[in-house]
């Protein structure tokens, strides 16, 4: 039988329709609407669609959005100016630096000077520090958009074996501090797995994947994962997004895999809705803590 479809874009819909439902509440209460401040830097293409993504998903969900765009040329310094007015201005609920940023910035010290209570994407490393000290404030949306698929899609994490093919700090890392924590009542999210992460420095890494109940590629190569990777019956999510002869395409062979996994997450519509639909719920709860 081939896999169940985990349609991330339906499962996000009811994200957004929960967030909604949030804000409406904060404002009958006579609250500011929470508020997300996007900041894009120069013109990248792929940031421009992202950006404009995440707006329309703020005001569906009755929230306050603006976008202040910068040159190319723009230095650091007008870049942290710029963030140091956000994070002053009470509004704001929640701040988006749409990365990468052009060459004469670091992307570190922009990251590092975002107030960690506004850093919504949760890369500030008090943030990061938060997450693995199992006490988070946010959770990075990609890897959250994750944890929620499987949740929403009655896919158990506890006792089970997850593969996470990839380390990067947006999503490798920081799916496996939540996939690999101990649930407790400051972090319900945690998902009590058996975690291994793998990557380039890895023997025989499909030998590996196919040990994993759940396998998630977040690897940026497309198609990496064939169906040699994958235990018959194991979930597949799906993180990459590639573009092959102009088409997105995944970080798994969806054709050759989906007669062997139980569950396969598509791409498109898969975990790229669910990294919008949890940016909007970070922004709520921002708004939600700040009172
Ligand atoms: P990244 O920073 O480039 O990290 C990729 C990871 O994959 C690295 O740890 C790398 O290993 C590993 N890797 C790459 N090639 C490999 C190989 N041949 N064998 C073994 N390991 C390999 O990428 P990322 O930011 O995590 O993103 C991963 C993918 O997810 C990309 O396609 C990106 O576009 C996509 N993405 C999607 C969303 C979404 O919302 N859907 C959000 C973020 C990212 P080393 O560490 O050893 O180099």
């Amino acid at each position: 039988m081939p896999a169940q479809k985990i349609d991330g874009l339906h499962l996000s819909q009811a994200i957004r329709a929960e967030v909604a439902a949030g804000v409406a509440t904060l404002v009958a209460a006579g609250k500011r609407p929470p508020g997300l401040a996007a900041v894009l830097v120069g013109e990248n293409p792929a940031s421009e669609v992202y950006v404009r993504n995440k707006r329309k998903a703020c005001e569906e969900a009755g929230m306050a959005n603006w976008l202040h765009r910068l040159p190319a040329t723009a230095t650091q310094a007008d870049l942290l100016n710029l963030v140091a007015d956000l994070n002053a201005d009470p509004a704001v609920h929640g701040i988006l630096v749409q990365l990468p940023l052009p060459k004469q910035m670091s992307e570190k010290a922009v990251i590092n000077a975002i107030s960690p209570a506004k850093d919504v994407d949760a890369f500030h490393p008090q943030n990061v520090g938060l997450l693995a000290a199992g006490h988070p404030r946010f959770l990075p949306c990609t890897p959250f958009g994750v944890q929620q698929m499987l949740v929403r899609s009655g896919i158990p994490t506890a006792g089970k074996n997850v593969v996470v093919i990839g380390r990067s700090n947006i999503v490798g890392k920081p799916m496996a501090l939540i996939l690999m924590q101990k649930p407790t009542p400051d972090f319900p999210e945690a998902g009590n797995a058996t975690v291994t992460v793998v990557h380039r420095g890895t023997a025989d890494l499909a030998a590996v994947c196919r040990t994993a109940d759940i396998l998630i590629a977040a690897v940026g190569v497309a198609k990496f994962v064939t169906a040699d990777f994958v235990k018959p019956g194991a979930a597949v999510i799906d993180v990459g997004i590639n573009s092959v002869g102009g088409k997105l395409c995944g970080d798994v062979d969806a054709e050759a895999v989906a007669p062997v996994a139980g569950w396969l997450s598509p791409v498109p519509k898969g975990v790229g809705p669910m990294t919008i639909a949890m940016l909007l719920q970070n922004t709520l709860k921002s708004a939600m803590i700040a009172g």
